[in-house]
């Protein structure tokens, strides 16, 4: 008698690969992951703007590493760089020896500083990320001051290690002053654009001046030529300069944080050079490593008063983040990216300004350069509180739209970032290499997946605040 086999029963089909990756991210990893929460793609290639997942899907990337990748995604001449480090049999660890890899990096980078600043200047090596270089930077000035408070502006971004975390917008120091930024649409006071601008370096040099002020003579002040994670705020350059005058005049060193401005993003080289103005301490990251970890801070000669081994640390001499920096660097300056970033960029505002008749979301479209914004607003809600006669009052921000309008851009494959004070403003950084017709691809995309975002309230309920 035959024993008839049972039939083979298939095995339930496996979920993708990508499934199971991001619920043990979402199981092993910290609470504090930022990105992944939003962004929930298991990227395996990328090139130049695109990203691909492992679930076969392509994305347009504008977030860009949060502004790092100048050139988008794994450039041949990046490329090229590393691998001829690799090749060459160079150590990849030298603390802060000096190596031919370093020499040609810091060559570079002096030739693309404001003749004026590099004819002077002095770099520090400090650990890897934006945060150390900042950190760097305060330690320097006080060192070099023998004083100790910080001047700051509201909004501000610098970085989550304990002295840049202080200096950022919404921290409590008792050692850090908070001057108002300007602010254009959601003016501190009320009026908005040059006068609005000219107010706050008022009481800034009212502050100092004002023996009851309650204020000390700060160690340095620190400043974003443009806000980045606080919602894409330009410093007008005219403001700029006074405060380069108001701290010039008092013997206060002026930090520039161009962490994120640097390296052609916002349609100049580096965002000093659109006001003219040359600080005394330049706090440089992202770009600069070409993808890889890297910070460095230059400086004014006359503030090295550090002591020998003052500021030190194991990872300063990445050598295969210097020559992929090199690279970019170079090519950046080649290739004039800082003048395609400025005429990209203002088409760009263009067309998203454009986007305004029919989407009465968007409140407000700003940005230098590829560094753009876009405020999200409801339009239907009364205006913040009062505000001026000349300066029509901007309706409350919208972060459940903004959240909204992230996801809908994500699932029509574009990545875009969120900031701002409420976390309303949606962010684009994409790399300078952007071509006319990737811009054009962008801005559809983002036209689309704002009608979605408006057309779905369910959806816009759902994403609520962003955390
Ligand atoms: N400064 C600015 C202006 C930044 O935008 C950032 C990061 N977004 C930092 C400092 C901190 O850099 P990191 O995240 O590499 O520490």
């Amino acid at each position: 008698m035959s024993v008839t086999e049972p039939a083979p029963v298939a095995p339930p089909p496996a979920p993708p690969v990508h499934e199971g990756i991001l619920r043990r991210q979402s199981l092993r990893e910290s609470a504090a992951r930022t990105y992944a929460r939003s962004l929930p793609i298991v990227p395996v290639r990328a090139r130049g703007l695109t990203i691909e997942g492992a679930d076969g899907r392509r994305y347009l990337d504008c977030l860009s590493g949060a502004g790092t990748l100048a050139l988008g995604h794994n450039h041949p001449v990046v490329l090229e760089a590393i691998r001829k480090v690799i090749d060459s049999g160079a150590p990849l660890h030298v603390l802060d020896l000096a190596t031919p890899v370093k020499d040609a990096f810091t060559t570079e980078l002096f030739a693309t500083l404001p003749r004026e600043f590099a004819d002077n200047a002095r770099i520090q090596f400090c650990g890897p990320a934006g945060t150390d270089a900042v950190e760097a930077a305060f330690k320097l000035v006080r060192a070099a001051t023998g004083r100790d408070g910080l001047l700051t502006f509201t909004g501000a971004y610098h970085g989550m290690t304990a002295g840049a975390l202080e200096a950022s917008g919404g921290a409590r120091d008792v050692r850090v002053t908070r001057l108002p930024f300007p602010q254009d649409y959601r003016c501190p006071f009320g009026i908005g654009g040059e006068r609005g601008a000219a107010l706050g370096a008022r009481w800034t040099e009212h502050l100092l001046d004002d023996e009851k002020g309650g204020v000390p003579a700060p160690a340095g002040m620190i400043v974003e030529p443009v806000q980045g994670e606080g919602g894409v705020n330009p410093a007008p350059d005219a403001w700029l300069r006074r405060m380069r005058e108001i701290t010039r005049a008092r013997s206060i060193p002026l930090i520039a944080d161009e962490v994120q401005t640097g390296v052609g993003r916002t349609g100049a080289f580096w965002a000093v050079e659109h006001s003219g103005i040359v600080p005394d301490v330049m706090v440089l990251s992202k770009a600069i490593g070409g993808s890889l970890p890297l910070a460095v801070i230059v400086y004014r000669s006359e503030l090295d008063l550090w002591q020998p081994g003052a500021h030190a640390g194991t990872f300063r001499g990445n050598q295969l983040a210097m020559a992929a920096g090199a690279a970019t660097l170079a090519y950046v300056r080649e290739n004039g990216l800082a003048e395609r970033a400025a005429a990209l960029g203002a088409r760009m505002l263009d067309s998203l300004r454009k986007l305004r008749v029919d989407h009465p979301g968007i409140g407000d479209v700003r940005g230098r350069g590829l560094m753009i914004g876009l405020e999200l607003v409801d339009p239907e809600a009364a205006p913040l509180p009062a505000e001026a006669d000349d300066h029509a009052p901007a309706p409350p921000p919208d972060p459940a739209l903004a959240r909204a309008v992230q996801q809908e851009c994500l699932d029509r494959g574009l990545i875009v970032e969120l900031g701002g004070r409420h976390s309303a403003v949606v962010r684009l950084l994409p790399p300078l290499t952007l071509t006319d017709e990737q811009a054009s691809a962008v801005v559809d995309r983002l036209a689309d997946a704002l009608a979605a975002a408006e057309r779905s309230p369910h959806r816009r309920a759902a994403a609520g605040p962003t955390t």
